[in-house]
């Protein structure tokens, strides 16, 4: 029997990421796209991640990306699909959450999927069709405030119905207690009234496994990353992680390098702890903004000059006084895209050194360095911290750890390089 290949399409790269890793965690082998992606992925892959930019977009182009993302997936080898929001499904009445949904379903000639955002380890539990943060109902809770989707609402029937065009329904705990086969039985009785999305209720990570099982035969889900970690539970039995993080860990050959062009707390002090470890180098905004290709040469030709091992950092990272400084004298875009320009040009001038693994710091650094590197997509490896895992690159010998802002602990930078294997 051919085995099934879920393709993922994601809202943000956030929770591409998120999802992914999840995924990992439970067993499956899970490769993540930037773009579109290269032409092929790994055979032995059990999922594909497509992240977009969709989650606060307007339906109609939420709709667009979504289908074409479909469509690539598709190609891919995909044919079972799962459209991944945030947990807090942040989306109201104008959101795309509903349309997006309505498109996938009709694309895939299909009437009925289930909404399921819950991810009970961080505190967002699904009760009576209710959505919860840490015990308080969404709508309480601090997502009420949300700058671009305030949340006045927490029953997910309702969210659903003002949203999409057909009928909701609700799995009750009460059913989902009573294993797999009572969560099927109730979507079936759920399909014959006539109802296109069941939103189910979820307490626990185990009771994902449970709905994991109930719907991994349908050909279309929608949910959270806790229900990617339930699927991928269910159908490795258990099996376990070290398998699937081996398709991304990275490799022992060529050199590495740490680059840090968050300014976040977390950063700060990351860098304050890497500094007492290994040669460092602060990169200057005014010297990449004077002549970004000339300074960018003298930062690689420095590292190179250092020991290999541990990695050299260059940083940009700044403590919010400084910052503020430099940002009211640059100009706040203006430093910002100096930066990251020069951090591209070194990134891309050391890879064809010869280096193999990039650790960096920042959500748009890692994203600049991502593509100046020309990575189309990797596969996922093993987590360095929670939410960061190291990637390898599917077209090239490259090995990455992008770390947003606050993630990680102090001693991050010498952690990642402990993942090293022959
Ligand atoms: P985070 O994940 O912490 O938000 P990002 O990389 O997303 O990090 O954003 C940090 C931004 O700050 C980047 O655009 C980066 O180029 C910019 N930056 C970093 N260091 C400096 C600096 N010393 N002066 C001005 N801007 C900087």
């Amino acid at each position: 029997m051919m085995a099934h290949r879920l393709g993922v399409i994601a809202d943000d790269f956030t929770g591409a990421t998120d999802i992914a890793g999840f995924m990992v965690e439970n067993g499956w082998r899970v490769t993540q796209l930037i773009g579109h992606g290269p032409a092929d992925v790994p055979a032995e892959v059990d999922a594909v991640v497509i992240s977009l930019k969709s989650r606060s977009c307007p339906a109609e182009q939420a709709v667009a990306d979504s289908l074409a993302a479909l469509a690539r997936l598709q190609d891919l080898g995909c044919d079972r699909f799962f459209f991944k929001y945030c947990s807090t499904f942040d989306s109201t009445a104008e959101g795309n959450i509903g349309p997006v949904t309505d498109a996938l379903l009709a694309a895939l000639d299909q009437e009925f999927t289930v909404i399921c955002p819950a991810l009970p380890v961080n505190g967002r539990t699904v009760c009576h069709g209710n959505l919860f943060v840490n015990g308080v109902p969404l709508n309480e809770s601090g997502m009420k405030d949300h700058p671009i989707t305030p949340m006045k609402d927490a029953n997910l029937l309702r969210l659903m119905a003002a949203q999409a065009k057909g009928l909701p329904g609700l799995v009750d705990y009460q059913v989902v207690l009573a294993g797999a086969d009572a969560v099927k039985a109730k979507l079936t009785a759920l399909t014959a009234d006539g109802v296109n999305y069941a939103v189910l209720d979820t307490l626990t990570m185990s009771d994902l496994t449970v709905l994991g099982e109930a719907v991994s035969d349908l050909p279309l889900v929608t949910g959270g990353s806790g229900l990617g970690a339930g699927l991928a539970c269910y159908t490795t039995a258990g099996q376990g992680a070290k398998h699937a993080r081996a398709l991304g860990a990275p490799a022992a050959a060529g050199r590495a390098l740490v680059l840090s062009g968050s300014c976040s707390l977390m950063t700060n002090a990351q860098v304050a702890a890497y500094q007492q470890q290994a040669p460092h180098r602060q990169v200057e905004v005014a010297s990449c903004l004077e002549d970004p290709q000339a300074y960018a040469i003298e930062l690689a030709d420095w590292v190179l000059d250092q020991p290999a091992s541990p990695a050299p950092m260059l940083y940009a990272t700044q403590a919010p006084e400084q910052l503020a400084q430099i940002q009211a004298r640059y100009g706040v875009a203006r430093a910002s895209e100096a930066v990251e320009g020069v951090f591209a040009r070194v990134a891309a001038r050391l890879a064809e050194q010869g280096f193999t693994k990039f650790i960096v710091a920042g959500g748009e650094t890692s994203g600049i360095v991502t593509q100046a590197l020309g990575v189309s997509g990797f596969n996922i490896g093993p987590q360095i911290a929670p939410g960061v895992p190291w990637v390898r690159a599917l077209d090239k010998p490259l090995s990455l750890a992008l770390k947003s802002g606050n993630f990680g602990d102090e001693q991050f930078f010498a952690k990642a390089q402990e993942f090293y294997h022959d």
